[in-house]
């Protein structure tokens, strides 16, 4: 809310009390009534300036929600990803696996660094070994296909190198 609302409410409250002094004090009628009447002008400058100050701290307090959610939001991720370190798996080919000392018996697994970037725990499904005898992975949110480890041969069969996959965490 913009402080100068709150102060010209207060210098107009201020102003009305001024004005209610006169109107109570003046002996002429007439001085008393120009008084009341500046007082009705001033009440209703008061209510406008007033109803503007409310329509302000709700608009700031929805933006303090706002906030307040998307540093909930915040926090939680950095505890759901702090359960995860990036790994090179060799070749210069990284996933985020999940910490040992922070498992609390969910078994191993890879998340996608594609989702991570877009603060999402995406688990990488194996699709067994490429042709170069890397292990595949696929993500099942993003749908990016995954190679990782050194690059071996070519061995154009995907079905023999398939046959000597073993998992490594
Ligand atoms: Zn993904």
């Amino acid at each position: 809310m913009d402080s100068t609302t709150i102060s010209t409410v207060v210098q107009t409250i201020s102003s009305i009390s001024s004005l209610l002094g006169t109107a109570i004090s003046a002996r002429d009628e007439t001085k008393r009534s120009e008084a009341i009447n500046a007082i009705y002008t001033k009440l209703t400058e008061a209510n406008g300036h007033a109803l503007q100050a409310q329509s302000e701290l709700s608009n700031a307090l929805k933006r303090v929600d706002e906030l307040s959610r998307e540093i909930e939001k915040h926090n939680s991720w950095k505890a759901d990803i702090a359960r995860y370190r990036m790994k090179d798996f060799g070749d210069e080919t990284f996933a985020w696996v999940l910490r040992d000392d922070t498992s609390d018996g969910v078994p191993p697994h890879k998340i996608c660094p594609t989702c991570v970037s877009s603060h999402k725990i995406s688990v990488l499904q194996s699709e067994g070994l490429n042709r170069y005898a890397q292990k595949r992975y696929k993500c099942s949110v993003c749908k990016n296909e995954i190679n990782l480890g050194p690059r071996g041969k070519n061995h154009g069969n995907q079905t023999t190198a398939t046959m000597n996959y073993k998992p490594d965490y």
